[in-house]
């Protein structure tokens, strides 16, 4: 039951770049006005005009956060033999808990199906089930003319972020770079950006039956199979499609040094390419994947050595990196078991939605790598801006939705199966040390979370109409 108006009080907000003490008024599903300690029960739009219907939450010892956004989520996802275990229901409950107010799920073009399909059947997955509000990034399989031609239809639909892969030809995914090139000149026309998963798949294919033949089955020689320089490859000939058309590009999941590198020239140069990292290339390395259980932390690109970790870091701390997703990919265990004794069926992929936030302040913040503010741009308002959904997503402003969360920053518990919500019956962040902890969320004004409780009405999440800024490209 949402009450007519919340005073959030006394405490510390991160609007913008400020960080201080605030109170936060929400009516309705919006944030109606940001004042100094007690300004807001002073004045016009004080709790006398207000009071009948007030509830006012003490903040006192908290931080008060944007909602996060997550831009990179795998929901129902049909891939390698088996289908993600986190539909509209579970996924977005998890991200709840999570503090993770809106995501971004990607929907792949069925064979024979068009690209407004995409939409419908998220629409129909997420109907009487969402919990948060979501998008979506539709996923090109089948670069046809009939497809092209839909291309501003789903920009104007909301979904203006398109994704296709460089890889994964055994499962249809795998789309040409003469036809990314296409799909790029169409999409950045109509007002889109063409999101890519860069591995270069000659590399790939050449590296996995030479393993395999070896005997080289075990976790780590995934990551063998895709060292650093197959990605490094595939964001080389992506900063040259993107010079060639005058394109938008972003990298998704970046974890190359290298790549970082060719990225930050490009921009320098004016070139319309950017980046995000995702939450585990920043808390493991391959190590993990040399346990017996290493196939738990098999995804793509994998896990790297800790000098390149070093570097994603550094892309984070100084914004070369301006965001931070999950790449939640929820595998069952029994799925995860296909690449027991053989790497390549394993299907890829980490179930990490809830993780993100509070790992990312445990290791970010708690440990001084970054501020707080810029942990709310990592985690929120970079993706808001980035993928379209600002203002009115990601950052605590008059006028925004009313996506908060009330975060203790000093509470110390241990992240695992136990004390995460996922769908998974088995998690890759097992017995990590965190600080700080989530204590309520609340979205459009609705409070969601209540301590370890869920109180969201399955359903009320809704769908987020996406329109990109329309400048993009170098110092954006
Ligand atoms: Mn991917
Ligand atoms: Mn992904």
């Amino acid at each position: 039951m949402t009450p007519a108006a919340t005073l959030i009080r006394g405490g510390t907000a991160v609007v913008g770049e400020e960080v201080s003490r605030k109170d936060i008024l929400i009516e309705g599903e919006q944030i109606i006005a940001i004042g100094d300690p007690g300004e807001l029960s002073a004045g016009g739009r004080g709790e006398a005009g207000i009071s009948t219907n007030l509830e006012v939450i003490d903040a006192e010892d908290l931080l008060v956060l944007p909602g996060g956004v997550d831009t990179h989520v795998h929901f129902n996802d049909v891939f390698m033999g088996t289908v993600s275990v986190h539909d509209y229901y579970t996924g977005t409950r998890a991200a709840a808990f999570g503090g993770v107010t809106s995501i971004i799920d990607f929907s792949n073009q069925v064979p024979g199906g068009s690209l407004a399909k995409t939409l419908d059947d998220k629409h129909e997955e997420a109907a009487g089930k969402a919990i948060v509000d979501w998008g979506v990034h539709p996923v090109i399989t089948e670069p046809t003319e009939e497809t092209l031609a839909e291309i501003p239809h789903v920009v104007e639909a909301g979904a203006p972020t398109i994704k296709c892969y460089m890889t994964y030809r055994e499962d249809g995914l795998l789309i040409e770079d003469r036809d990314l090139e296409r799909i790029a000149a169409g999409l950045t026309a109509a007002g889109g950006m063409l999101m890519l998963h860069a591995e270069d798949n000659d590399m790939i294919e050449a590296n996995v039956p030479r393993l395999v033949a070896e005997g080289k089955l075990a976790a780590i020689y995934h990551a063998r199979s895709k060292p650093a320089e197959v990605e490094t490859e595939a964001i080389r000939r992506i900063v040259g499609m993107a010079e060639r058309t005058g394109g938008r590009f972003f990298v998704v999941h970046l974890a190359s040094a290298a790549g970082l590198d060719l990225i930050t020239e490009a921009r320098a140069r004016g070139v319309d390419v950017n980046t995000e990292t995702c939450t585990h290339y920043l808390v493991f390395t391959d190590k993990v994947l040399e346990r017996d259980d290493g196939i738990k932390w098999i995804c793509s690109p994998p896990l790297r050595d800790a000098a390149i970790q070093e570097k994603l870091w550094e892309g984070v701390v100084d914004g070369r990196i301006p965001m931070v997703t999950s790449d939640d990919a929820a595998y069952s265990w029994e799925a995860k078991l296909y690449g027991k004794d053989r790497f390549d069926k394993c299907p890829n992929g980490i179930p990490g939605i809830e993780p993100r936030f509070q790992i990312l302040y445990s290791e970010g913040v708690a440990k001084g790598r970054i501020s707080l503010s810029r942990f709310v741009e990592i985690v929120a308002s970079e993706p808001a801006r980035l993928f379209g959904m600002a203002p009115r997503k990601g950052s605590l402003a008059v006028g925004a939705d009313a996506d908060i969360v009330l975060f203790d920053p000093e509470a110390r518990w241990t992240m695992g199966q136990e004390t995460l919500h996922m769908a998974a019956d088995w998690s890759g962040y097992e017995g990590i040390d965190i600080t700080g902890k989530i204590m309520r969320v609340f979205s459009r004004g609705e409070m969601i979370i209540d301590g370890p409780e869920c109180v969201a009405a399955e359903g009320r999440g809704r769908y987020i109409h996406c329109a990109l800024p329309v400048a993009g490209g170098a110092g954006g």
